[in-house]
């Protein structure tokens, strides 16, 4: 069999290099560079494409040893809305072929292309390189569109046309959970074989339960604080406004919480270049509890696990998610989850032992859990436990090894193809 020496990572619309947290950059982000720099550290080059969004940067940037960033010029060099990429996707790919023209023939052994835009460059280059496509949707239009949050645009025909020809090209599917497996056999059609899952992981270096009052002091978070936590891009689809008003139905029902009350946002508008959360700041102020209130900027994630560890719940009360990094990170740092029954949230927190899932978006419902958990301390502590010890099943290790399993199917079936 051939020896797998060289990947071709694909993210056309969000760069590795980004800080996760605001724009378009999320999870994904996180996930193709932890992958990456866990596959060099096991000999396995890894080139990381994405579109070229800047003049600042070279052609190609080092992210770490082993892995590179190579910047493809395809429109102009600033950020575009993601609705206007499918235009720029014949000069990303003929820059992606290019690039990959200027090496030996069989430069690269496999590619992996995340997101259903980055699977139609990695679809032209799969025939081309004639190497196996792995690719990873994070997240699919079918099952968006069947949970908008009011006033979130569905997504357009042309995505979901886009998805099912990955789905048609792909050697293999990598599904974040068996939900989501499910989902691309079901509402895509995809051969079973085509469908593995795993699990993307949490850096559990980063990530680690210390000390809550250390953390609330380096952070200046005053120590007699009940404090919630949002973190993540703020847009409808995680409904961070479903906090901001569960806050409310909290002081109306409990008006002594007021004075002790902290509900902490850390993150950035998603996708529209503004740096402020502004609607939600205008909710909080409009539903009266803008004094418990605070924002914060996107962050480098070792500060962020300072921001878990100083809270007593995480609260992600998404429409829709495809796994929910967030609320791995923070059971890891020992604190327990309050998320929507949704997607890969299901799979990421443990209900009634690591966290609760909630039903349903109704804020009401999200106050009363927060209350009955704020008032019974040993039952946060004993939810704490378990979300640390749940969270260990999160590795990126893990997630590497099980991603190498599918990378070897997917180039010894090419392999056996081509000898056939
Ligand atoms: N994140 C970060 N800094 C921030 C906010 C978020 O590094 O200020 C990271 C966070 O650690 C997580 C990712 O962004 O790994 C968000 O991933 P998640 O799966 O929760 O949501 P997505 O963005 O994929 O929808």
């Amino acid at each position: 069999m051939s020896r797998l020496a060289r990947v071709a990572t694909i993210s056309v619309h969000t760069s590795p290099l980004d800080q996760p947290g605001t724009g378009d950059a999320g999870g994904m982000n996180v996930y193709i560079v932890e992958v990456a720099k866990r596959l060099a550290e096991r000999g396995i080059e890894v080139d990381l494409f994405t579109r070229a969004t800047s003049r600042a940067l070279p052609p190609d940037v080092e992210l770490a040893p082993g892995v590179m960033v190579r910047h493809v010029t395809a429109g102009p060099l600033e950020e575009l809305d993601k609705s206007e990429l499918p235009r720029q996707m014949c000069a990303f790919t003929s820059g992606l072929l290019r690039t990959e023209a200027a090496h030996e023939p069989g430069h690269y052994d496999l590619i992996h292309s995340h997101y259903w835009l980055s699977g139609q460059a990695g679809h032209a280059a799969r025939l081309r390189w004639g190497v196996p496509l792995v690719h990873s949707m994070h997240t699919l239009a079918k099952v968006k569109n069947a949970a908008l949050a009011e006033g979130d645009a569905p997504e357009p025909l042309g995505r979901v046309l886009g998805e099912q020809r990955v789905v048609e090209s792909a050697d293999r599917l990598i599904a974040n959970t068996a939900d989501e497996a499910e989902q691309l056999r079901t509402l895509y059609d995809a051969d079973p074989h085509q469908v593995q899952t795993v699990l993307p992981g949490v850096d559990l270096r980063t990530f680690t339960p210390e000390d809550t009052e250390e953390a609330r002091h380096r952070l200046g978070v005053p120590q007699d604080r009940a404090m919630l936590l949002f973190v993540g891009r703020i847009q409808p689809l995680k409904a961070p406004d479903v906090l901001v008003r569960a806050a409310a139905a909290l002081v109306e029902r409990e008006p002594r919480l007021r004075e002790r009350l902290l509900v902490t946002v850390v993150g950035g508008p998603s996708g529209s270049g503004r740096t402020r959360p502004t609607e939600l700041v205008e909710l909080a102020a409009r539903l009266g509890v803008a004094d418990v209130m605070r924002f914060e900027p996107p962050c480098p994630q070792a500060e962020l696990a300072d921001w878990y560890r100083a809270a007593d719940v995480t609260v992600v009360p998404s429409h829709s998610e495809s796994f929910g990094l967030v609320a791995v990170e923070s059971q890891a740092c020992g604190t327990p989850v309050v998320a929507a029954g949704v997607g890969g949230l299901r799979t990421a927190v443990r209900d009634g032992e690591s966290g609760v899932l909630v039903r349903g978006h109704d804020p009401v419902d999200y106050a009363r859990v927060l209350a009955d958990l704020l008032g019974a301390p040993g039952r946060l502590r004993r939810m704490s436990a378990a979300a640390v010890r749940h969270s260990r099943a999160f590795g990126w290790q893990t997630t590497v090894d099980r991603l190498l399993e599918v990378y070897t199917q997917a180039v010894g079936e090419r392999a056996m193809a081509a000898s056939a």
